[in-house]
């Protein structure tokens, strides 16, 4: 007991003495105020209590507050350092009746609105919707409807909008607009499986696969387990973002970490077997901050996986719940290099984003070219000129022809096959092939 009070008395003159020199200087000390995890499970902790104004880092500089109306959870912020990092609004709309699909069938609209600033520069550079058609009978499929647009600083013009409809069928249906010589025009066009088929990651897990794709129950202190992981990831992970100049993507991963770990819903899915993936997560639900969270993890490889392995298979998925801003490697998966996922999983890694952060963060043989996919850098400029070699000096490119029937979205491995084969197809005429980004080949 004397000690505790010599001890508290110390502290208390350290922080008399300390106080009035830092108090003048409060950015610098946010600065360095990013969450630990202490920090997030205490987060978690007082979110689970009802906390409407939580503290993510040890000095409360980064924050994450909710507004309740009764019970219905209406507006979401982090801020660092008082300043907007993002921020959702849910509304629930009066009950509505929708002629499709017929007969007219009962339907709740409940949408989202959100805003980033990404660069942290006082300026919400994305915009997102969200509208939710939730049918009130079991004969209508919930239909989600995604929209981000990222709108220029200056003129507060749209300059890319991605939209991803999910009918409720497995599928999305993804529209990605840019500017093309000056207005704003469908660049890509393509439809997808709604659930997340390749997880890979730069880990170096084995699987010991056991047969057939099969679905499993789990064991019992998974969740858990999974929970703690996603906390240790939101601090290193977003320690690495953070270092490599993400700090807007750094701060979203922990407040999504914590309320992962709290206030959503985890649905935890165990497999068994060839099932393509080291682990998954619906990509629909993941960026619906209002839904519960269907992660599928593959017991074949995770049993054989060391605790950095379960990190780095975490932190991939973690990576989802972020926005789309780039127009061509975004934060899922691009279904046209899916061969390319599963037969060249290094050249794969250069070009989709999520693996190009993981490896930039955990693999010490990390390329120039994952460098850039990752911070939408060029890989011949600091930091990633520093990284060893690009896989490879052959420049790949993808052919886009959005009102082909269907819609084409292919990537070829030599830009000069793409050139060969793009522009012939209906509705493809006067489309280029885009070659990889950032690449200084
Ligand atoms: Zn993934």
């Amino acid at each position: 007991m004397q000690l505790t009070t010599v001890g508290l008395m110390i502290t208390l003159a350290l922080r008399l003495l300390v106080v009035p020199l830092t108090a003048e200087a409060q950015p610098a000390g946010c600065a360095q105020d990013f969450p630990t995890e202490a920090s997030l499970q205490a987060a978690r902790t007082a979110i689970v209590a009802g906390g409407t104004d939580v503290a993510l880092s040890p000095s409360g500089c980064l924050r994450y507050k909710r507004v309740f109306s009764g019970s219905i959870l209406t507006r979401e912020e982090t801020r660092f350092d008082g300043q907007l990092v993002s921020a959702w609004d849910h509304a629930i709309q009066p009950l509505a009746t929708f002629p499709s699909p017929f007969p007219p069938l009962p339907f709740m609209v409940a949408s989202s609105s959100g805003i980033r600033d990404n660069d942290l520069d006082g300026f919400s550079e994305l915009r997102s919707t969200i509208v939710r058609l939730i049918p009130l009978s079991t004969a209508g499929a919930r239909q989600i409807h995604f929209q981000v647009e990222e709108l220029a600083p200056g003129s507060q013009t749209v300059v890319q909008r991605r939209s991803s409809l999910y009918p409720g069928d497995g599928t999305v249906h993804v529209t990605v607009e840019a500017i093309v010589t000056g207005m704003l025009q469908v660049v890509r066009k393509f439809v997808a499986p709604a659930n997340i088929k390749v997880a890979t990651t730069s880990a170096g897990t084995r699987c010991n696969l056991s047969g057939p794709e099969m679905i499993v129950p789990c064991p019992g202190d998974l969740l858990t387990k999974v929970e703690s992981i996603i906390l240790t990831v939101g601090v290193n992970g977003g320690s690495c973002l953070r270092t490599a100049g993400l700090s807007a993507e750094a701060d979203n991963v922990a407040q999504v970490a914590s309320t992962l770990a709290s206030s959503r819903d985890i649905i935890l899915q165990c497999e068994r077997g060839d099932t393509d993936r080291l682990a998954g997560i619906n990509t629909s639900q993941v960026k619906d901050p209002m839904s519960p969270v269907l992660i599928a993890i593959n017991l074949d490889c995770w049993d054989n996986a060391s605790n950095s392995d379960r990190e780095i298979i975490i932190f991939h998925e973690l990576l989802h719940t972020l926005d789309n801003t780039f127009e061509l490697q975004g934060w899922d998966h691009d279904p046209s290099l899916e061969n390319l996922a599963e037969n060249n999983n290094d050249r794969y890694r250069e070009l989709d984003r999520i693996g190009a952060c993981n490896s930039l963060c955990n693999n010490p043989s990390t390329t120039q070219c994952e460098c850039a996919t990752c911070l939408g850098k060029k890989a011949c400029d600091a930091p990633c000129n520093s990284k060893a070699a690009c896989f490879t000096s052959q420049i790949g490119g993808w052919c886009d022809c959005p009102n082909a029937k269907p819609p084409k979205h292919e990537w070829y491995d030599s830009i000069n096959a793409c050139a060969g084969a793009c522009p012939s197809g209906t509705g493809c005429a006067f489309v280029l092939c885009k070659p990889e980004m950032n690449a200084c080949k």
